[in-house]
Order: C-alpha cells, then structure tokens, then sequence
C-alpha cells in the first residue's frame, strides 16, 4: 500500500488549493480525482481578492492576474431594450473561468511534483489513531495519516462517514447554465437580459477564450416543467430576451443546470478525516462565494494540518477541532448571506436597469 502524509480526494479549487499549501510546506500529498481529466468549463468565474492573497501566498497568482478581467461592465436590457451600462466596483478580484483557476493551481503544484492522479475515485475509508486506509474504485488503498474530503456537493467522503448534509434544496432548476460562442456580441460588457414576463439571460464574454458564460431561466414544456439546457432552447432563449436576430449562439462546450441547495454539513472533521468545500457545504451561487469560500476552507486546512502532522499528538486534536469550530460558523453564515442576496437578485431584476450587480452589495 501507498503511503503518505495527507490524501486528498477531489481536484476542484479546494483540493487543488490545499494541495498546493501542504506540498509548499513540504509534506507528502497525493490528490486523487474520479474524472479522467481535467474540464474547461467556467462555472465559478469571480475570483475574490481575498482568494487572490491566498493565490498569492502560493505563488501561483501572476498567470491568472495577467489572463483575468479586473473589472467588468454591466450592460442591463429590459424588454430588448438597452437601460444603462454599470461599471463592477475594483475591489481586486478577477474574472477568470473556474477551470483557468484551476489549471493554475495544477501547473503550481505540478512544479512543487505532485499530479494529479485521475480516473482514481474513493470508494471506503478506514481509520484508526495511526491513519486512514482509503480504498479507490479500482481496488486498491492508499494509506495517509489523513484523509481531505474535497470531493464536491455530492461528496463520497461525507457520505461515507454517514455526515448529515441538513438544509433544503429546490428539485426543479433555476437556471440553464453554459458556455457558448456568439459571434458578432461586444465582449466589452457582461450582458443582462431581463424581461417584464420574468425569466431572462446572461452572457459574460470569459478572459482568454472567445466564449460566453450562459446563465438563463430554463424554458418550459407544455406541462410547465423546464426543459433540459440544449443550444436550440439558448437560442430561443436569447431570440426572446435579447431580440438581436444576427447573433447565432454556436459551440456549446458546457451545458448544465443549476438548482437552488442551501445545505451544510453537521461535522466537518471524523477523526482523521477532514471536509472542505462544497463537501461542507452548498448555498446560492449569488456573490460568488462558492468557490472562494472553499479556497478559505483550504487555506485553513492546510495550517490546521500543517500543525497536526509536525506538532505533539496531544495538540492535533486541539488544531482539528478549532478547524471545524472556525469554518462551520464561516459555512453557517455564507449559507445565509448568499440566500438573501439570491434573493435580492430575484427581486431587482424586474426593475429595468438592475442587474447581478445587487448580489454585491
Ligand atoms: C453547474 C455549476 C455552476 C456553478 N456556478 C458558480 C458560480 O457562478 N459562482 C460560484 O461561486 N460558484 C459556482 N459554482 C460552484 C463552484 O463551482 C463550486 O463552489 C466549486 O467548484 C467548489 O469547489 P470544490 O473544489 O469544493 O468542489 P468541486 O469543484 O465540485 O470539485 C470536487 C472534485 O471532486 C471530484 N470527486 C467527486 N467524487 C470523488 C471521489 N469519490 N473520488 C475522487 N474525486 C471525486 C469531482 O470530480 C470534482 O473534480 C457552480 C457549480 C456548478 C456545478
């Protein structure tokens, strides 16, 4: 069996931030991924500068500075008709594509000598006071003094140790999620469609590529249920917000859908298995704060660890649990702001001129 100080499972910007803090602290770290390789889809596109100073500290922020939007300009539509333009304020983030963050993070960490190891999914954990026995689909084990479950909403880790993942959650999408090409539509804004009849849709041009970030009310079939993300229902989407019939949207190379969860974890830490990120916890994408709170998370896993593994056994425990203490009640209160500010968003979006940029208040 492999051995090695810590095991993460999971390659998103949690485990991938942790990864890098350990390796850099010179600790043995392995990251396992269910995927065979690595995605290119934009989901968490607003990098906080609070993320930035951690990326920072890594070493890894220049390449995502230089590809990155500083700022970004709002330009607001109601009823096909152009409101106004709003600047976003600098407040030193970025907007960068979720998976340019991540490949960041992995060139980063591919220099400290760590690879991510795909098509490698956890399947069992067994501990004891020494360390944890992972065992992957495939049949073999991975021996680590602890185990980072950093392995998204649905996480194998949580579910494994039986952790109660309390809260509530819609079953029918919000929104129809994507990232498309529309030649022909000004990168120079973060369009926003909306509509007196509700619903609308948004097209944020992403740094580096040619491609637009598609967010969308779903369409609905004759009996009211939402129909699934497709090219040809984002076209008569933005057929009826936006009323520009030259722009084709073409080339979707991510469709999703995007529900309302707003769930957190009862525990975080079982002995010598920790969780972070969206495997803690799952609330409204409004604010941005999914991804970056999970790089928070995974700053501050990296020192708790860093303190376990190097200090008296007598204090690991101490460093685990003030770990759980600290980011739980970082959890319990992001669930609630990004709620209201969901909700906030919901509401303004039918006055004309007001847009995402409410969430940010
Ligand atoms: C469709 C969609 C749109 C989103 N849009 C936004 C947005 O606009 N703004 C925002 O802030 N956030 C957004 N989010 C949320 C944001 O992407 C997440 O908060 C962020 O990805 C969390 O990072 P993570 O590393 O904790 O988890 P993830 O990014 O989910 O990474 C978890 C990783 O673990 C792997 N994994 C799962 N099970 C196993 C296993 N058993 N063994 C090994 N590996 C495993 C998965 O394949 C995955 O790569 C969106 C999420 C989705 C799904």
């Amino acid at each position: 069996m492999n051995h090695t100080d810590v095991l993460i499972a999971g390659s998103g910007p949690t485990g991938l931030t942790l990864a890098c803090d350990l390796a850099l602290r010179g600790f043995a770290v392995r990251v396992i991924e269910r995927r065979t390789g690595p995605h290119r889809e934009s989901r968490a596109k607003g990098l906080r500068a609070d993320s930035l100073a951690i990326f920072r500290e890594l070493g890894m922020a220049e390449p995502l500075i230089v590809a990155g939007t500083a700022e970004v300009v709002l330009r607001k539509y109601f009823d096909g008709k152009h409101i106004n333009d709003t600047p976003t304020p600098a407040d030193g983030g970025l907007l960068i594509g979720q998976w340019q963050t991540e490949e960041a993070l992995r060139d980063r960490l591919a220099g400290l000598g760590v690879h991510v190891e795909y098509g490698a999914a956890l399947s069992g954990i067994t501990q004891d006071e020494e360390g944890v026995r992972a065992e992957l689909a495939d049949g073999s084990a991975i021996a680590a003094r602890y185990l980072a479950g950093c392995d998204g909403g649905r996480s194998t880790t949580r579910k494994l140790l039986g952790i109660p993942f309390e809260g509530n959650g819609e079953t029918e999408p919000a929104m129809v999620i994507g990232d498309v090409r529309a030649p022909g539509l000004g990168r120079d804004a973060w369009h926003q469609w909306f509509t007196s009849e509700g619903g609308g849709m948004l097209l944020c041009p992403m740094p580096g590529t040619d491609s637009f970030q598609l967010q969308a009310s779903p369409e609905q079939d004759e009996h009211g249920e939402p129909l699934p993300p497709s090219l040809e229902s984002f076209q008569r989407i933005f057929d009826r917000c936006a009323g520009m019939p030259g722009i084709r949207l073409e080339d979707p190379t991510w469709l999703s859908s995007w529900r309302v969860n707003v769930r957190m974890a009862t525990r975080i830490r079982e002995g010598r298995v920790l969780l972070a990120g969206d495997a803690a916890h799952v609330h409204p994408i409004a604010g941005g704060l999914g991804m970056n709170t999970g790089i928070a998370d995974a700053a501050a896993l990296g020192r708790a660890l860093a303190a376990a593994l190097t200090g008296p056994d007598a204090d690991a425990d101490a460093v685990l649990d003030a770990y759980e203490t600290e980011r739980l009640a970082v959890a319990s209160g992001v669930l609630a702001d990004t709620a209201e500010r969901y909700e906030r968003v919901v509401e303004a979006v039918r006055t004309p001129g007001r847009g995402t940029e409410v969430a940010m208040d």
